[in-house]
């Protein structure tokens, strides 16, 4: 397992964690500043700025991009909206090469509006990824299957496990992976195993922050590394066992605390924290 203590060459700051104070242009400069070396990015934030700018900005801060969020969305309760989904996924692996992300994110949706079905948003899921696969595929652009946790499931992803995901990877095939996120991940009584049968491969990314105890909102009260229950350097160690060498992406959603904190701030004690607990 590498050591993180040294220093910060594998830090990745996902913008979502400073994306209340900071413009994309903004957020590539303070990252930079104190020595990130990796940036997640959002399609909101990209398209404020403009793909080309951005991925001048990014050439010049010497950034890497460790994904860009997000694709997915698939399930809907017609035929038009699983188009329009399909549709925009492809905008989004455009963007995505647009400013050289090493894989698009995909939150891959939950119920279709009015739906109980959850199998069927399933299989609706599996679909969609398979509908735009070859054209990520000829972008050479992976996919990455983010699994969310269940709470999850009915608004914003019906892909809750690793091995769903896992199992996604092997009925669709080459160009789809993985991003692992502790956040959704750290429950899973087969986690180790998951992680083990995805492989070098498959994982496309590695997500930090921690669980909150209590939480106080579904969404929006992610913790620092350190500040909650999560064991992030077993999950690292389990990762790096089965091969992944690449970024830990801090993704911290937080309206009360780290949102409104000085985003200097927020940045040094990603670093601190990335140095000391991840
Ligand atoms: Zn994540």
């Amino acid at each position: 397992m590498r050591d993180f203590s040294r220093g910060i060459e594998w830090l990745s700051i996902n913008q979502a964690t400073t994306r209340a104070q900071w413009s994309l242009e903004q957020a590539i400069a303070g990252y930079a500043r104190q020595d990130v070396r990796g940036i997640a990015i959002w399609r909101d934030k990209l398209a404020e700025c403009g793909v080309k700018r951005a991925a001048t900005a990014l050439r010049a801060a010497g950034m890497t991009v460790t994904g860009l969020c997000r694709g997915g969305m698939f399930p809907a309760a017609d035929q038009a909206g699983r188009q329009a989904a399909i549709d925009d996924n492809r905008r989004a692996i455009d963007e995505a090469v647009g400013v050289r992300a090493q894989c698009v994110v995909l939150v891959v949706g939950g119920l279709a509006q009015g739906s109980k079905d959850i199998a069927g948003a399933r299989g609706q899921v599996r679909d969609g990824i398979a509908a735009i696969l070859p054209y990520a595929r000829a972008a050479g652009m992976p996919l990455a299957i983010e699994p969310l946790h269940p709470m999850y499931a009915a608004d914003r992803a019906c892909v809750n496990t690793m091995k769903q995901a896992n199992d996604l990877c092997d009925e669709l095939g080459e160009g789809l992976g993985i991003a692992v996120d502790v956040y959704h991940v750290w429950w899973d009584p087969e986690l180790e195993r998951e992680i083990r049968r995805a492989g070098k491969t498959r994982i496309l990314a590695f997500h930090v922050c921690d669980w909150l105890v209590p939480t106080t909102d579904l969404l929006l009260d992610r913790g620092m590394m350190g500040d909650g229950i999560i064991d992030i350097p077993r999950i690292r160690g389990w990762v790096e066992d089965a091969g992944y060498d690449g970024f830990a992406e801090v993704e911290i959603f937080s309206a009360n605390n780290w949102w409104k904190r000085e985003p200097e701030e927020v940045v040094r004690v990603c670093a601190e924290r990335h140095r000391s607990v991840v």
